[in-house]
């Protein structure tokens, strides 16, 4: 097969594009199109500073990469969680430092036990009223909001996919969450003044075109899991969509839309918030916010 720019040979098929491409000009392409998605969905103008959210994974990896070779002012953020499992944490984190030193690019490193004396298995090994993923993701939220906050960014970009995407779509549906259907958006404006607007530049492109890219570009990334994603109902969800993909072509893209669409006559619930007496950052919680409670022992 052929690439369809330039008559190389094709190294990537995108079956519901009807486009082959070989490395360079998919590298191109993929570039474009995220460009394109920037700027559809206005998720940040050319001065605005971006900070990229960063798990030595391909998505995230592959974004800031894109991100800078658009020339956008962007530095990426990581969150060492202390995950164990074969090393995890400590694996992902070399890939992201050494990405950060082969750009030449800043990267904010928030290790979570030397800066709170618990890593997120310390947390969960005493707290058995959340899970680990839903301790592991209170934890990264609030830390990401800090630093997007006191460094002054526009944005907090996430290297969510459209299979990432569609399986929480997928999910939220079943359950008919109105509340988190409402919020699922390319670009969360700022309900805060301490809050960074939240924009996923890559929600239409699949997951096997961001590791494509991810390879092509020689991005060094984690191919693993986290240990504890195994269990995580989303992996069964994008199961069942790629199912649905491989008999009706496109089925993700045309899902997504199609909410998106239906969307704009959502009504976003208000949240009143209020100011963490502990941290200083909006929470919906009364006086102190659920990560500073955390800490407390006042919780699980
Ligand atoms: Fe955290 Fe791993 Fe769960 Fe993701 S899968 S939320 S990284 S514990
Ligand atoms: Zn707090």
């Amino acid at each position: 097969m052929k690439c369809r720019k330039c008559g190389r040979p094709a190294v990537v098929n995108m079956r519901q594009h009807k486009l082959a491409l070989c490395g360079a000009c998919f590298s191109d392409w993929f570039v474009e199109q995220t460009r394109k998605n920037i700027e559809r969905y206005e998720m940040f103008d050319p001065g605005d500073r971006v900070l990229v959210a960063v798990s030595g994974g391909k998505d995230s990896l592959a974004l800031w990469d894109v991100l800078l070779k658009l020339g956008y002012e962007v530095e990426g953020v990581y969150i060492d969680l202390g995950i164990e499992g074969g090393g995890y944490s400590a694996r992902s984190r070399c890939r992201v430092e050494a990405f950060a030193e082969s750009r030449g690019v800043p990267i904010a490193i928030v290790d979570l036990k030397a800066a709170y004396g618990k890593s997120v298995p310390d947390m969960a090994r005493e707290r058995r009223g959340r899970t680990y993923c839903s301790l592991c993701g209170l934890v990264k939220r609030h830390e990401m909001n800090r630093v997007a906050y006191e460094g002054g960014f526009a944005a907090l970009a996430t290297g969510h996919n459209l299979d990432d995407e569609t399986a929480t779509l997928l999910q939220n549906t079943l359950r008919w969450e109105m509340g988190y259907l409402a919020r699922q958006a390319p670009v969360l404006p700022s309900i805060h003044p301490r809050f960074a607007r939240k924009v996923k530049p890559l929600c239409r492109m699949t997951e096997r075109e961001t590791a494509s890219y991810a390879i092509v570009r020689n991005i060094d990334y984690i191919y693993d899991e986290c240990p504890h994603a195994t269990r995580a109902t989303s992996i069964f969800h994008k199961e069942l969509l790629n199912r649905l993909e491989t008999r009706s072509r496109g089925a993700k893209l045309s899902f997504y839309l199609n909410f998106l669409r239906a969307r704009e006559s959502f009504k976003v619930p208000e949240v009143s918030l209020d100011i963490c007496k502990r941290c200083g950052q909006p929470t919906a919680a009364p006086e102190i916010c659920a990560f500073c409670r955390l800490w407390e022992g006042s919780e699980g």
